[in-house]
């Protein structure tokens, strides 16, 4: 994973309501996400997408068919951490955040 984050319009996750203002590409990409490319919530799991102002919404299941081998891979190993470690604290991510 890369190290390089993008600050983004404070938003929350759908599911679980965990406040998130960055994000960290899981390839070489190094531009910030765009208009409905695919995220994950670090706090549940959650497959999540931009919307066109980059806020979040939760993916629907039939979009499902729109990732390729790969990248479901990527996606069930990050929610099998997600999952055993459980959730994160209180505390919005980021690095503006004290
Ligand atoms: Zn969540």
């Amino acid at each position: 994973m890369s190290d390089t984050h993008t600050f983004l319009p404070e938003s929350s996750c759908p599911r679980c309501k965990y406040l998130m203002d960055a994000t960290t590409p899981m390839d070489a990409i190094k531009s910030g996400p765009g208009a409905g490319d695919f995220t994950i919530c670090l706090n549940c799991g959650t497959l999540l997408r931009f919307t066109d102002h980059l806020y979040l919404r939760e993916m629907e299941p039939e979009e499902l068919d729109e990732l390729g081998a790969s990248q479901r891979i990527m996606i069930n190993k990050a929610q099998a951490l997600i999952w055993s470690r459980g959730p994160l604290p209180k505390k919005m991510g980021g690095l503006n955040t004290r």
